[in-house]
């Protein structure tokens, strides 16, 4: 059922445009060709704003012209100088990423992996499981993309049974964005399967407005966690979408009222095409301190940038 649903998302762009109702002086501000192509779940485009170019889920997965703008670079976390094979990436100690797939329920147009050179062609993990099972240091397996939960159950839950008898990992995370726009990915299915895998499964939501929460997303997230799944979240910290106060206090209570665990709140990856996303790391601290004095401390996400190289997130803050 998933799968139809994901078929019903918007690729042409007129035809969103149309959609969405937006004025001629309004579509003269998008971006109507871009190499990262337009991929908006049908769900997501009933949520925003008609004619309303600074609604914030438009402005996340709909291109403007300001992407045309030169500056910062095509891999600026360096992902390419961490790739052991075209689809392991190990930039932390004990820990390694499966890039699982390029395919996603949607395409963000701050995502950082935008000009990531995925490899298509080779459908197995066969060099990955080895390199993983010959090195006794990995303890977690990252599962990213991408979007994981793009493969099939079966292709996936392959997957998950061999990372889950190599008996030196002890846990595995998830990374997706799905749920948020194909909640009906969870499925009573994957739920079970999950239920199956020994090790501790962790999943990161990444989640960025409180709009994109709504009863759908929570009922997928309890049925998650009636498997035993942890389940935390991942917040880009981005200009125009959630850089109030009020917006990510609104987030951050939703998530928490939900069982989530805000984890990271990031700030933007400096990838070419996302200049107009960016807002001041100093803006963040401000409203991250401010919220810590009225919300629980386990409302509060650490607030971090990735720096090529370094051996874990960087702070821009000491953890309030
Ligand atoms: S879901 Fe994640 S990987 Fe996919 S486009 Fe969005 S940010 Fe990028």
């Amino acid at each position: 059922m998933w799968r139809s649903i994901l078929k019903e998302n918007f690729h042409n762009i007129s035809k969103l445009l149309d959609y969405l109702e937006l004025s001629p002086e309004n579509r003269e501000k998008v971006l109507t060709k871009s190499s990262f192509v337009l991929n908006v779940p049908k769900r997501l485009a009933q949520k925003i704003k008609k004619n309303d170019i600074t609604d914030p889920l438009f402005l996340q997965f709909v291109p403007l012209k300001e992407e045309d703008v030169l500056g910062f670079s095509k891999d600026p976390l360096k992902e390419i100088e961490f790739q052991e094979t075209e689809k392991l990436l190990s930039k932390y100690p004990s820990r390694s990423l499966i890039i699982t797939t390029s395919a996603c329920a949607m395409n963000c147009r701050f995502c950082f992996r935008r000009n990531f050179p995925y490899e298509t062609e080779r459908k197995d993990f066969n060099k990955e499981l080895d390199l993983l099972k010959n090195d006794s240091n990995i303890k977690e397996v990252i599962l990213s993309g991408g979007d994981p939960l793009a493969l099939s159950d079966d292709r996936l839950f392959e997957l998950l049974k061999e990372i889950d008898s190599i008996s030196h990992v002890e846990r595995i995370r998830f990374h997706t964005r799905f749920q948020i726009g194909i909640p009906e990915r969870i499925t009573l299915d994957l739920v079970n399967n999950l239920k199956q895998i020994k090790k501790a499964i962790w999943w990161v939501i990444h989640v960025n407005h409180p709009l994109e929460i709504d009863s759908e997303v929570e009922a997928s997230i309890k049925s998650l966690k009636s498997a035993g799944v942890s389940v935390l979240s991942q917040t880009v910290f981005l200009k125009g979408v959630n850089d109030s106060e009020e917006t990510l206090e609104a987030l951050l209570v939703k998530l928490s009222n939900s069982g989530v665990q805000p984890y990271y709140l990031h700030q933007l990856d400096q990838v070419e095409g996302t200049n107009h996303f960016e807002a001041l790391p100093e803006k963040g601290i401000e409203i991250l301190e401010n919220l810590s004095n009225r919300l629980s401390g386990f409302m509060i996400p650490r607030f971090v940038k990735e720096i090529p190289h370094k051996p874990k997130k960087s702070p821009l803050k000491p953890y309030f």
